[in-house]
């Protein structure tokens, strides 16, 4: 396993941050699985958590106005560094107001923190992205294995209506090559009920 000290890298004109390898999740799918980094970036695994100070001094020499989007995504669940990812969004917003800012999360935050973290997405991402995954607690878990077991998932989808409320462009995303037709099927279904618009996306590494 290659480790370096990449937390910021450019997918297709996007800047993405990587601010820790630790999750909640061993999802099956898992593009850690496949090699050490993702679309040609150098290594994805980190040597060490940045720092909030490094973090920010790695920002600076960005040149922010060459992306399109900066995107919370990692190597890792990005929201485990949830404070990191709001001083870091903060910063950006700062420097670069019309810059869109996504975050790819598992959608665990609540589990993690044990709390209702929704409130704390609201000014700091323009998107949240939460990996739907599968449509029942037990097919989440064969799936994605998380520390949660069977709590995985009604903690997920109590997260997504709460923060649904919080940032207006919150969306699910499943990776279909992992889902039968009917399994897609009740996942959109749920999605509907949510009033959460879901995109049912081909694996080709973290979500784009
Ligand atoms: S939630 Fe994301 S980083 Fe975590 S195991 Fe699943 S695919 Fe990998």
């Amino acid at each position: 396993m290659k480790k370096g000290m990449t937390v910021f890298y450019e997918v297709d004109g996007a800047l993405y941050v990587n601010l820790t390898n630790r999750c909640n999740n061993n999802c099956s799918f898992c593009i850690r699985k496949n090699g050490d980094g993702a679309y040609g970036s150098d290594p994805l695994w980190l040597e060490r958590e940045p720092t909030e100070d490094e973090a920010l001094a790695m920002l600076k020499n960005e040149k922010l106005d060459n992306y399109r989007e900066l995107v919370f995504c990692g190597y890792g669940e990005p929201s485990i560094r949830l404070d990191l990812c709001k001083v870091i969004a903060k910063e950006v917003r700062r420097l670069r107001p019309d810059m869109p800012i996504r975050i790819n999360t598992n959608g665990m935050s609540d589990l993690y923190f044990g709390r209702n973290t929704a409130p704390e997405y609201a000014d700091f991402f323009d998107t949240v992205s939460i990996s739907l995954n599968a449509p029942t607690a037990e097919k989440y878990e064969d799936m994605c294995h998380p520390v949660y077991h069977l709590s995985a998932l009604p903690g997920i989808l109590t997260f997504a209506k709460n923060v649904k409320n919080c940032v207006q462009n919150t969306v699910f995303t499943v990776v279909g090559d992992y889902l039968s037709a009917d399994d897609i099927a009740a996942c959109r279904n749920i999605a509907d009920k949510l009033g959460i618009p879901l995109r049912v996306r081909t694996y080709i590494g973290p979500e784009n």
